[in-house]
């Protein structure tokens, strides 16, 4: 087992002037109000625990005041011509690439992961913005006839409603815009509710929606430190039509009981558990490449993160010393450090979950290949690990990780692969590598998720639909189907 030497250096850069410009109260109205009561939350910085600004808690009363804005603004926004909305979207995405360096440092400051990771997320967020732009102006609807001859069929897409948006802190900007995007180019309102781990992200694109001149209440923003009851008092009000989610599963369950009580539509973006599989046939480097980018893209904090490797037995062991090699060379540290390759994870909790799925495992007869323990000192970091031969029942292999360890078990035929990869309530996303694309699509094909890539270690895109089977959620996001989501059809019958 190696441990590395992790010498952490004190991040020097002055964290004052990033936040300096961010807003850091409610959005209502077009407004920046304080929340009720004038409390207020800290938000920390995860490379070494220190408070970084203070941000409006909202309360109840303020997520029903979000609510009245995004009512009054509600007619006026789906009657605004969808021409006027794209180019206000396109706005969007200029100011977002305009301010793209200051937004990544926020991101990389209040969410921790690496400087180059958070530029990966302002492009990727500011591109929902555009790709919405150019979909909103697409007309929907059909014209048909009733088979029997009774009479025509009309369908048109109407706005679905007034929306409430959950977003988690793991991609602080693009879970929000890819929520935003669509509702507004479909003629949506909407109450954004943040993480409150990372509400500096959201507050900053509230301001550059302001500037890019969308109408005051069309896009709300209530941080709230009290996510429970601000969000289900939204979900109980008659106003709202639509939740859309991303976050856990468990939270997930929890919404979709609330919004059951009024029928809302739902659409949710839940957990993974992404099964990363890699046949003999694979190429070792393209496979170990595409390996790194699935585990550790946003420091193994991402829903799509490959949680589960499973290598057959031929080229098992090259495998596990190529990751082993390149997982050791990152470089660890404060997320807005030059150097970094790997921040913080977000907060001390996250740790030690890590560090209990690795001891389980460990337990279980896994062995530690690199990292193993979280660093000690201050920050909430834990090192790049590799764990060969983690045995399938191991609890790591059932949760998410949501961390810099890859997990690896040997398998020996195509069938046990399947069954492996699909023993799992989750099913957002699978990858496989093989040098025979006609197998990796039929694995492709019986693997039960949402999306799959094939000698890819990365498949997020705008322009795809991004979702998940099973319990991993509902909906899609992204792509055409995205704007679906924020829609609904309604049949017209008549005759002429
Ligand atoms: P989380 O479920 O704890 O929180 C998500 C959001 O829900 C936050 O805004 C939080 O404040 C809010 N929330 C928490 N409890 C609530 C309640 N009782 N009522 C209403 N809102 C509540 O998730 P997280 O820790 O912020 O994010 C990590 C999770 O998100 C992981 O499970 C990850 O897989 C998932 N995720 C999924 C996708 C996807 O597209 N499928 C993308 C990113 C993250």
């Amino acid at each position: 087992m190696t441990q590395p030497a992790r010498d952490i250096e004190p991040f020097r850069a002055d964290a004052g002037a990033i936040i300096a410009g961010a807003p850091v109260e409610l959005l209502v109205g077009g407004k920046w109000i304080s929340a009720t009561g004038g409390n207020r939350f800290d938000v920390a910085d995860p490379s070494n625990g220190r408070t970084i600004a203070s941000v409006a808690d909202g309360a109840v009363t303020d997520g029903i005041r979000a609510i009245d804005a995004a009512e009054a603004s509600a007619t006026m926004w789906r009657q605004t011509p969808s021409r006027r909305r794209s180019d206000i979207l396109m706005r969007c995405h200029q100011l977002m690439l305009d301010h793209a360096e200051w937004l990544a440092q926020l991101i990389s400051l209040e969410n921790g992961k690496a400087l180059p990771d958070a530029r990966g997320e302002v492009i990727y967020a500011a591109e929902f913005f555009r790709w919405y732009a150019e979909e909103g102006v697409r007309t929907l609807g059909d014209i048909g006839h009733a088979p029997g001859g009774a009479n025509r069929i009309l369908v048109q897409y109407q706005p679905i409603g007034i929306a409430v948006l959950v977003t988690p802190w793991n991609f602080p900007a693009a879970m929000a815009t890819r929520k935003i995007a669509p509702a507004l180019a479909a003629g949506c309102t909407c109450v954004l509710k943040p993480a409150a781990e990372t509400p500096l992200t959201a507050l900053a694109i509230g301001a550059i929606l302001m500037e890019a001149g969308l109408p005051e209440g069309v896009v709300n923003i209530v941080t709230t430190t009290v996510a429970g009851p601000v969000v289900s008092a939204m979900l109980h009000d008659s106003r709202v039509r639509k939740l859309s989610f991303t976050g856990s599963t468990a939270v997930g369950r929890i919404l979709l009981r609330e919004a059951a009580n009024r029928v809302i539509s739902c659409s949710m973006e839940l957990g993974g558990n992404a099964p990363f599989i890699v046949f003999d046939d694979a190429d070792l480097e393209d496979a170990v490449a595409g390996a790194m980018v699935a585990k550790m893209r946003n420091g193994g904090e991402a829903c799509t993160a490959a949680n589960r490797f499973y290598v057959q037995r031929g080229i098992y062991d090259a495998f596990v010393r190529r990751l082993t090699e390149e997982m050791s060379s990152l470089s660890v540290g404060p997320g807005l450090q030059a150097t970094t390759q790997l921040g913080p994870l977000i907060t001390a909790t996250a740790v030690e979950k890590v560090d209990r799925l690795l001891k389980d495992a460990v337990a279980r007869g896994a062995r530690i290949e690199t990292g193993g323990a979280p660093v000690s000192g201050e920050g909430f970091f834990y090192p790049p690990t590799v764990l060969a031969d983690v045995a399938p029942h191991s609890d790591i292999a059932k949760e998410e990780i949501f961390g810099p360890v890859a997990a690896v078990s040997p398998f020996d035929t195509e069938d046990e692969a399947v069954r492996l990869a699909n023993d799992t309530e989750y099913g957002l996303i699978s990858y496989v590598y093989s040098g025979d694309l006609r197998r990796a699509l039929s694995v492709a094909e019986r693997i039960e998720s949402g999306m799959v890539g094939i000698n890819r270690g990365v498949v997020s895109d705008p322009a795809a639909p991004f979702g998940g089977m099973k319990q991993s959620g509902l909906g899609r996001e992204g792509g055409h189907h995205g704007l679906l989501e924020y829609l609904q059809p309604k049949y017209i019958a008549t005759n002429w």
